[in-house]
């Protein structure tokens, strides 16, 4: 293939089936001539992941739970063993109990609060710190985030609170990598049915208030994120560095509901 990424390798991790935003994002760098990886949270998702990968050519899938050090360690050295560098990496992972998804926030266990931060953000963080070690000036690092982090939504709940602390890291990392010349960004993405957001209680009545509101009137799709995923991704983006981009038809600028205006 020809393309925007001919010559990078990048690492996906957070690949579970083909509703994936990490799916959106894969086939748009593969569409692009990118080599990738995949890395999978246990044995029953490779299952999924290993055909996904096969149609964009790959048969390079490593097993990574990140609540596991040694996993993540694992997955790093194997990088390095079969390709020796990393041009890019996209971390789509995030977990919190499905019982605090909903209800009220304050209701959150300490728990849970640990567990999903540690998935949800520091994960990310651990992955940076490995890739630094792989990547050259012009690496490129992406992480999922969504607008609960800096407005109240319903039932988004310790997931808020960590997709807040998730961005914060962003704008640290870039400034840690910055000085090696690798770029920090995140995509935050609207409301879209996956196998994670269908943890999230009223998925369905979040997908119609964005889509009557969104100035496009429309919900994204994850060809919507894939396509910002690749120009972040790639050299065009060579400028931006710790930035939080929305790919959410728009639905972050609007101040008043669109419903109530356009009855009017
Ligand atoms: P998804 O269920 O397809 O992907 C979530 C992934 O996280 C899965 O592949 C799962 O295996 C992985 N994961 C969870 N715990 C893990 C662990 N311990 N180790 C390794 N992997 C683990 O759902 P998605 O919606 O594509 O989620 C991807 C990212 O996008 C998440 O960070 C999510 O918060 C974010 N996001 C989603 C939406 C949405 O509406 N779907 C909106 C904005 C942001």
């Amino acid at each position: 293939a020809q393309g925007l990424m001919n010559g990078k390798r990048g690492l996906i991790m957070g690949l579970a089936n083909n509703r994936s935003i990490a799916w959106g994002i894969a086939k748009a760098l593969g569409s692009q001539g990118a080599e990738l990886a995949f890395s999978y949270q246990g044995e029953a998702l490779k299952r999924r992941v290993e055909p996904l990968a096969a149609e964009l050519g790959s048969n390079f899938l490593v097993e990574c739970d990140v609540a596991d050090d040694a996993a993540v360690d694992k997955t790093f050295a194997e990088i390095e063993s079969r390709w020796g560098k990393l041009d890019f990496l996209v971390h789509a992972i995030g977990f919190s109990n499905k019982e605090e998804l909903e209800g009220r926030y304050i209701d959150t266990s300490a728990e849970n609060f640990a567990l999903t931060m540690n998935i949800s953000v520091y994960s990310f963080t651990a992955v940076a710190k490995r890739a630094e070690k792989l990547m050259s000036p012009g690496g490129s690092l992406l992480t999922l985030t969504y607008y609960g982090s800096d407005k109240y939504v319903p039932n988004y709940n310790v997931m808020g609170v960590a997709k807040a602390a998730l961005e914060a890291s962003v704008r640290y990392l870039a400034v840690d990598m910055g000085k090696n010349g690798i770029r920090v960004n995140a995509i935050s993405a609207g409301a879209i049915k996956t196998l994670a957001a269908s943890g999230i209680s009223g998925l369905r009545d979040m997908l119609h208030w964005q889509e009557a509101n969104a100035p496009l009137r429309r919900n994204v799709s994850i060809d919507d994120v894939g396509g910002s995923a690749l120009y972040l991704l790639s050299d065009l983006a060579s400028g931006v560095t710790g930035e939080i981009h929305y790919v959410d038809a728009g639905y972050n600028i609007v101040g008043m509901k669109l419903l109530d205006a356009e009855a009017a």
